[in-house]
């Protein structure tokens, strides 16, 4: 697939939608001009890959948002080096930006095709990220402590085995609530012991499920 005039001004006028819509974090617009969120569509939705809209993936999933990945990559305000675990890695598209952004990743799927493709895909692309196949409730113990952990599902509770995977100081950014519609939560871990919670704004996810396929 290219990345040519016509997708860079494509992506050109998605950074400027998104900077209407209030994003300011220039690092991160940054690195979404530089990535072709295209790659992470068929080539024959190539047209969709610039609105700012999720769009199917395949397995029942979607790639989020650019406003959302941008609002969530916002929020985490990573620094080059930092040990980041997102859970959710999907299309792969939030994995390369955060990797872009200087995260040392681990992203974790739980729908096997997903995971291949992200696997083999995102290296190719020359975005590094460490890719594992299983349940984001559980986090992944036998790498943490974690600086940052986003999860790109809708999650109906905050899995307390993401807290106690955080650095204190470390921060979970989580949409927390039901089905349709989930608060954009924004988790501190204080002590060993305690966190502090920040609502943040309403957002759409796919759910954050139990169980393998
Ligand atoms: N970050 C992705 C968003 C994909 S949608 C992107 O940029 O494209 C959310 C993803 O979370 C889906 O692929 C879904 O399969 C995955 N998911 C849902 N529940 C999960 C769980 N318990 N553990 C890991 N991944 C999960």
């Amino acid at each position: 697939m290219k990345d040519n005039f016509r997708t860079k001004g494509m992506r050109k006028k998605l950074i400027e939608v998104l900077r209407k819509k209030g994003i300011n974090n220039d690092a991160v617009l940054e690195v979404m001009m530089e990535i072709p969120r295209h790659y992470f569509f068929d080539s024959s939705f190539l047209e969709f890959a610039y609105d700012d809209k999720a769009f199917p993936i395949g397995a029942g999933q979607t790639i989020s948002q650019p406003y959302t990945v941008a609002f969530q990559s916002s929020l985490l305000n990573i620094k080059k080096g930092e040990k980041v675990l997102e859970i959710g890695t999907g299309s792969g598209y939030q994995a390369a930006v955060l990797a872009k952004l200087g995260a040392k990743l681990f992203t974790i799927e739980r729908h096997k095709s997903l995971y291949e493709k992200a696997k083999s895909r995102l290296p190719e692309w020359g975005y590094r990220a460490r890719f594992f196949y299983g349940d984001g409730y559980k986090g992944l113990p036998a790498f943490a402590p974690f600086e940052k952990i986003i999860v790109t599902c809708g999650a109906p509770f905050v899995p307390e085995a993401l807290i106690e995977q955080l650095n204190i100081g470390g921060v979970l950014v989580i949409p927390v609530g039901g089905d349709d519609t989930q608060k954009m939560l924004y988790i501190t871990k204080t002590s060993e012991t305690e966190y502090k919670t920040e609502s943040t704004g309403d957002f759409a996810f796919v759910p954050m499920l139990e169980n393998k396929e």
